[in-house]
């Protein structure tokens, strides 16, 4: 087996709220486990998200505010998002720039366009990328190249990025790290008799309906792209863990089999 671990990480996780920034607790989590990770021999790619998140806390909130008229934190700012990831992007690579160099790990930033990922012969050039990244020990962190990328930001975006990623490099497993445990029955927030659903061997159609039905999902968690991914993933024979960006410190655990206490849904191959 590819001794690849790919690492997604959401905006909800990454950044602290729209006006905050970073989450500087998460990425030192994660710049220390994916150091025990490459330690063991093992290759890591994260894809991140927060580009937006960061531009939009670069440029400051009250600023915005005042520029446009309108509340940057409760608007969905549509025609503004690809013009805030251009400050946001370099935000945040100079975070992982600085939070790995503590752990002298060397990250590279790596920009994805949406259909250049579906074309065979850019998809091919992209391996070779990354694996001469690899080679010369640069970690990448990939994201949309959101600037000038035809299609709008949409969330979960970056779920079947991670997946495209995933496949491409046949990685052994993909954790997709969000802002809840896992995937729930009913939504947790409105049902206390909601259940995490900790193994997924099989895609049945109530578990497609689960991930296809917004009102039933978990909300934050952007669940139903999540589940699109590791469904494709699990095809491919690729192990997917959906947990709580929280855990992000334990990553190295579950990929060395140490431990799995912390909560997640695990989707195995088949
Ligand atoms: N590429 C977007 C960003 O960095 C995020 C897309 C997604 O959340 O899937 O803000």
């Amino acid at each position: 087996m590819n001794k690849t671990i790919i690492i997604k990480i959401g905006t909800s996780s990454i950044t602290k709220d729209c006006e905050q920034g970073i989450n500087l607790e998460i990425l030192e989590s994660l710049a220390k486990t994916s150091a025990k990770i490459l330690k063991n021999n093992y290759k890591v790619a994260i894809v991140s998200s927060g580009a937006m998140g960061l531009g939009l806390a670069k440029i400051g909130a009250k600023n915005l505010e005042e520029k446009l008229g309108i509340n940057p934190c409760k608007s969905n700012l549509t025609s503004y998002k690809q013009a805030l990831t251009s400050i946001g992007q370099v935000e945040l690579m100079k975070e992982y720039q600085r939070v790995f160099a503590k752990e002298n790990i060397q990250v590279g930033q790596v920009l994805v366009s949406h259909s250049g990922i579906k074309d065979e012969q850019h998809n091919s050039t992209i391996r070779e990328t990354l694996e001469k990244m690899f080679a010369l020990n640069i970690l990448p962190i990939i994201n949309a190249n959101d600037t000038v990328s035809s299609k709008q930001i949409v969330s979960g975006d970056n779920d079947s990025l991670a997946a495209r990623i995933s496949i491409l490099l046949e990685a052994e497993k993909l954790f997709l790290l969000t802002d809840v445990d896992g995937l729930y029955t009913k939504d947790p927030n409105k049902h206390k008799d909601a259940k995490l659903i900790e193994k997924i061997e099989s895609f049945d159609k109530e578990l497609l309906n689960l991930a296809g039905d917004s009102s039933s999902n978990v909300g934050t968690g952007g669940m139903r792209s999540k589940i699109n991914a590791a469904a494709v993933c699990q095809q491919k024979g690729i192990r997917v863990e959906i947990l709580d960006a929280r855990h992000a410190i334990n990553l190295d655990k579950i990929v060395f089999d140490e431990d799995h206490s912390m909560k997640s849904t695990s989707i195995v191959p088949n």
